[in-house]
């Protein structure tokens, strides 16, 4: 973070603020996990902060210190913008553009209080006072961590932040393996496991928590699997038959679209999951070497994210949205053909 962001954060948290920490829809780990880290050491520096997130999270997730505090918008709608009309600060967390927090948009955009982004996606929009973003990170929270470090309270990482700030690494690097980890990321990961966060127990919690359920959707979804050997591409298909056949959770679909990109030769993978009560169908795209799926899910898919890591979602039906993606990939044939 830099200098003149770090004496503006510094100045806004002189004294005691009600602080809202705001994640996106659909939190992941990274958000929920920066989220609370946050939260932590702004109540332990004497502010009253509260965890805001537009709707419900993974299971998966709901062991992390903090978790209970939440409030869920979607759940709890009248307390939370009774919440916001209190709040002289909201630090966004995890997403860059105020579109990111689905129905708890407009009562961001009409708060009197003055926004902190914390980011690491690509083209932050302009409404924040203080803007910490970096696309070369990580994760959020490892850039909380960073934040920490530059406001000078590095002495109060505790094991609740820093569990939470390891599961946000962890889960936004596919457990450091993604090439945004850095040595930096690494140095971080060793401190926050010295400042109590426990690998083994997080990773179990996280991903040895499945249900039988979860485990037969993902068994149709790798039915589903179809390749594209003329474009280097995979893309999976769950329609919302085959999700509600197999009682489908939030959360439950997490990471399926990595098994499509893990096809020896695939560079861009993508998930289609119908979701018949918002009538969209929601895409998760990812791919490896130099092929943007944040500049392809801007383009063709109302969305964005990284240039390894992004969503978009279509209105169109779930066969519609295959036939229209099947047929924008000429274009990029080069491009896909000569990624690596
Ligand atoms: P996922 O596919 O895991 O939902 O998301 C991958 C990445 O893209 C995450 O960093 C997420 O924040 C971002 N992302 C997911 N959906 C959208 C979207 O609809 N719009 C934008 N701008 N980013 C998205
Ligand atoms: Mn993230």
């Amino acid at each position: 973070m830099d200098k003149k962001t770090t004496q503006i954060v510094k100045e806004l948290l002189v004294k005691p603020q009600n602080i809202v920490v705001v994640g996106h829809k659909n939190p992941d780990g990274d958000a929920i996990g920066s989220c609370l880290g946050l939260s932590f050491l702004l109540n332990s520096l004497g502010h009253k902060a509260t965890v805001l997130m537009p709707n419900d999270f993974p299971d998966f997730l709901k062991w992390m210190p903090g978790v209970d505090d939440i409030i869920i918008y979607e759940k709890e709608t009248q307390k939370s913008l009774d919440i916001l009309e209190q709040t002289d600060l909201i630090f966004t967390l995890d997403f860059n553009s105020l579109d990111r927090v689905g129905d708890l948009q407009k009562p961001l955009e009409n708060s009197k209080a003055q926004f902190v982004m914390i980011d690491h996606h690509q083209q932050p929009a302009a409404y924040a006072v203080a803007t910490y973003s970096d696309v070369s990170m990580s994760s959020t929270a490892e850039m909380v961590f960073h934040f920490i470090e530059a406001i000078g309270k590095s002495e109060m990482l505790s094991k609740e932040i820093a569990t939470n700030l390891y599961t946000g690494i962890m889960t936004d690097t596919g457990s450091f393996r993604f090439p945004s980890t850095t040595p930096t990321t690494h140095r971080i990961v060793a401190r926050l496991i010295e400042a109590g966060a426990e690998s083994a127990t997080i990773h179990q919690n996280v991903f040895d928590t499945n249900s039988a359920e979860r485990l037969k959707l993902l068994g149709v979804a790798l039915n589903n699997l179809n390749i594209l050997p003329d474009y280097n591409t995979a893309y999976i298909t769950l329609s919302q038959k085959e999700l509600d056949e197999h009682n489908f959770k939030k959360g439950d679909t997490e990471g399926f679209v990595n098994y499509a990109l893990s096809v020896s030769g695939v560079v861009f993978a993508v998930i289609f999951i119908e979701n018949k009560h918002e009538n969209i169908v929601k895409m998760s795209l990812r791919s490896k070497g130099d092929f943007s799926v944040n500049h392809f899910a801007r383009n063709h898919y109302s969305g964005g994210g990284h240039n390894n890591a992004a969503g978009g979602k279509s209105s169109q039906s779930l066969n519609k949205t295959v036939t229209e993606f099947i047929s924008i990939l000429p274009r990029y044939k080069d491009e896909l053909t000569h990624a690596s």
